[in-house]
């Protein structure tokens, strides 16, 4: 048997169908199922300080990086506007002064 999606308002999994809708049973919530799945499947990345990042946000760099394959150095300080969140390890899609780069959230700070 399939479990029931837990209620995005209460969080309870007392939750319900008629097939065009969810219903919760807890609180009375009701919600499509798209738009439940839409909001979990967004990559999500947080900052040095556990800030949660979205994309178009403006960053800086809390750390010198070094770029991959290159003798160049992303300066700490450095302010990266218009990032993009995307799934992996590297999960920050950018433009830099140095073109295009994948960092890592954990090396910088929400402006
Ligand atoms: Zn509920």
């Amino acid at each position: 048997m399939e479990s029931n999606p837990s209620c995005p308002h209460c969080n309870q999994t007392t939750t319900y169908t008629d097939m065009t809708a969810w219903f919760c049973a807890d609180c009375g919530h009701e919600w499509q199922e798209g738009e439940v799945s839409n909001e979990t499947s967004e990559p999500t990345a947080r900052d040095a300080n556990g800030t949660v990042l979205r994309d178009g946000d403006t960053v800086t760099l809390i750390k010198d990086l070094k770029v991959r394959g290159t003798s160049s150095v992303l300066k700490m300080g450095t302010k990266i506007k218009q990032i993009r969140i995307v799934d992996g390890d590297h999960d920050i899609d950018c433009k830099t002064d140095l073109g295009p780069m994948m960092l890592k959230s954990e090396f910088l700070k929400k402006s």
